[in-house]
């Protein structure tokens, strides 16, 4: 047989990457149940806590009973039904841009966006730790590809120097894996200094941050013309699913024309949108989950340090624990889980080698009490797991 699959298994289960997918057995929350096992649980995106919501899963439930389940074909066809524009519309509104456009996923948004903006003759620039949907859409789309040092507006600078055709600057709003944010006023400076689009992909920042959780745009107070494509994702905060690109009226016209991912696949179903369209409402209207979450920021952030875990610069809800080297990331979070305790272990080549970690998430469905659980638990297995935690 020509492919040795068994081979590059063994050597991915050697390096302590070997990937597994806990089964979840209920709905996501604070408390979970894993693999049977049950959990008190601090890794999901739903940082609102809207993924299961009474008044979220009521709009689904009447959307469903309105508009049937499937979206039937892609939006050019006749698959762009009401809820979708609508959604859009709402989107575009929460954003401060002119209009929005619906993806599927934000993986698919993020392709989208970037292939239909640049191609041969022209250039990519990417922060080092972008999302790894925004590095395969900068490979995929056949521009010129480079890399500058994270949050570094100085190095993007200087890239932007030798950058030909179009040139499009790309970054997360808030980092995936490390919490921190982009500094993106200076950013969109060096940016628009050379007539650079700057597009923010901030799956992250939508609901969190912002006084309307509009995100980093609105936290930053920045305009359309300082980040001409703006990216969200439906699946974190809004506890949904799906994904948006917010925009000038001719970029979005110009996605629906030439964006791939947006072309070539059958809508999202309706009712999800009737979903999305409820919980954009709560994550607008009701400020209380967004003050709740910088109080459990607060919290966990001082009982960390005092038990002298590494944290990374981060205000946002995620809040990684530097470890350094992946066997003993595992093994902090396997001491955890047999205490009742799930914070997922994060390893290369998600992030880069020798920072392996374990990435902390708070919602604003979690207490102050449980925040207390997980302190005594990281106190405990960090003295349990002996010496400090490595920089590699
Ligand atoms: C989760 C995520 C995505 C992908 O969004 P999906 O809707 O889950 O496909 C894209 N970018 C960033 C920064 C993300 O964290």
């Amino acid at each position: 047989m020509s492919f040795d699959l068994a081979a590059r298994l063994a050597a991915r289960r050697a390096e302590n990457l070997y990937r597994q997918r806990p089964l979840l057995e209920t709905p996501q929350g604070p408390q979970v149940v894993v693999d049977g096992q049950p959990l008190l649980a601090f890794c999901n995106n739903d940082y609102l806590g809207l993924a299961n919501h009474p008044q979220v899963i009521e709009a689904w439930r009447a959307g469903a009973a309105k508009w049937g389940v499937g979206g039937g074909a892609s939006h050019l066809v006749i698959g762009h039904s009401g809820p979708h524009h609508a959604l859009e519309e709402a989107l575009a509104d929460l954003t401060g841009r002119p209009r929005a456009l619906l993806f599927t996923t934000g993986y698919m948004a993020n392709l989208g966006a970037v292939t239909a903006l640049v191609g041969q003759g022209d250039t990519v620039l990417e922060d080092r730790l972008n999302h790894a949907s925004l590095l395969d859409a900068g490979l995929l789309s056949g521009a010129r590809f480079n890399r500058y040092l994270h949050n570094d507006a100085e190095s993007l600078a200087k890239r932007l120097e030798k950058a030909t055709g179009n040139t499009l600057v790309v970054t997360d709003g808030v980092f995936s894996m490390d919490g921190d944010i982009a500094d993106l006023p200076a950013l969109a400076h060096a940016a628009k200094a050379k007539g650079a689009w700057l597009m923010v992909d901030d799956a992250h920042g939508f609901g969190p941050l912002g006084a309307n959780g509009g995100g980093i745009v609105e936290h930053f107070g920045l305009s359309t013309d300082d980040v001409p494509v703006l990216v969200g994702t439906l699946g974190k905060a809004f506890g949904t699913a799906g994904a948006f690109v917010a925009g000038s009226d001719e970029l979005i016209e110009s996605l629906i024309q030439f964006a791939r991912p947006y072309i070539y696949t059958t809508s999202q179903p309706p009712a999800l949108a009737c979903a999305t369209l409820k919980s954009l409402e709560l994550l607008r209207s009701e400020h209380w989950r967004r003050e709740h979450l910088k109080t459990l920021i607060r919290q966990f952030r001082q009982g960390a340090e005092q038990i002298g875990l590494t944290l990374m610069d981060s205000f946002t809800p995620i809040q990684p624990i530097l470890i350094g080297d992946a066997a003993r990331a595992l093994r902090f979070s396997q001491l955890l889980r047999e205490r009742g305790l799930m914070v997922t272990a994060i390893r290369p080549p998600t992030v880069p080698a020798g920072s392996a970690r374990l990435r902390v998430t708070l919602t604003a469905a979690h207490s102050e009490a449980q925040v207390q659980l997980l302190l005594e638990g990281l106190a405990d297995c960090f003295q349990q797991l002996g010496t400090e935690p490595s920089h590699a």
